[in-house]
């Protein structure tokens, strides 16, 4: 993997980010030193309950390397939409909302996280992958993610939960009522569908991802079993049909 996994807070919820790395790869170091030069590593879960952490590819021993990601890292990877700002604006108004001004961020950072709300910061983050996916799925996050905000002006400082009757309603005067929750977390985020499924053709661990891997990547637990923890081509996860169309085959 060419990305480095940091958690921060986010408007008092941790959310899991992952950088691409800002200089081209380097050669490998010995992994010993990638381990002792990971700080911050205190309080973050451990690797093995997330995601990522399955896999590594040849040749880069830093890929599971945790550090928080820096000020200036952070404000890289945002962009504002001024424009999307105003079609906030435009659905907020026709909400009964025009004193209400939202901000509206693109951040290249989100990897599976399609887009977030944040009501202190009366502001909104979009993944940019969106905009592969298709102009409607944006549009949707949006309003998604500003009925967040709309529910929670409307109710001041009482705490609403995120996807309650009062987001329900938010939800339809912004013109998408039916809306789904899309996901059981207790932060309001939508996530990227993962399409991709590969398995490692000796432990038969499955590792589910939003994008093809065009990278070599070997099951992580393997390599270190019987590997000293270098890559190996026998390890590699092969690629295999999602789990609904293996039950579909089967039955
Ligand atoms: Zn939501
Ligand atoms: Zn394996």
């Amino acid at each position: 993997m060419r990305y480095r996994q940091v958690f921060f807070e986010f408007g008092g919820s941790v959310i899991r980010k992952i950088f691409p790395p800002s200089t081209p790869p380097t050669p490998p170091a010995p992994p010993t030193s990638a381990v002792a030069a990971a700080p911050g590593s205190a309080g973050v879960p451990p690797a093995s309950q997330e995601s990522g952490q399955d896999a590594h590819a040849p040749g880069d021993p830093h890929s599971r390397e945790m550090r928080p990601a820096s000020v200036a890292q952070k404000q890289a990877s945002l962009r504002r939409d001024p424009q999307l700002e105003g079609v906030a604006s435009d659905l907020l108004a026709s909400a009964g909302c025009a004193g209400l001004r939202v901000s509206v961020f693109w951040n290249h950072a989100l990897r599976t996280t399609a887009g977030l709300a944040n009501w202190r910061l009366l502001r909104i983050t979009l993944n940019p992958r969106l905009v592969g996916v298709s102009a409607g799925e944006v549009r949707r996050t949006l309003v998604h993610e500003l009925a967040h905000l709309l529910a929670q002006h409307r109710a001041g400082r009482r705490k609403i939960s995120a996807h309650g009757p009062e987001w329900k309603l938010a939800c339809a005067d912004l013109g998408i009522p039916g809306e789904p929750r899309c996901h059981s977390l207790p932060f309001e985020r939508r996530q990227l569908k993962k399409q991709f499924f590969y398995e490692c053709p000796v432990c038969a661990t499955v590792m589910a991802r939003v994008r093809r891997q065009r990278r070599k990547v070997a099951c992580l637990r393997c390599c270190r079993q019987f590997n000293a923890g270098a890559y190996s081509e026998k390890f590699r996860f092969r690629e295999i049909p999602p789990p609904d169309a293996q039950r579909a085959a089967g039955g």
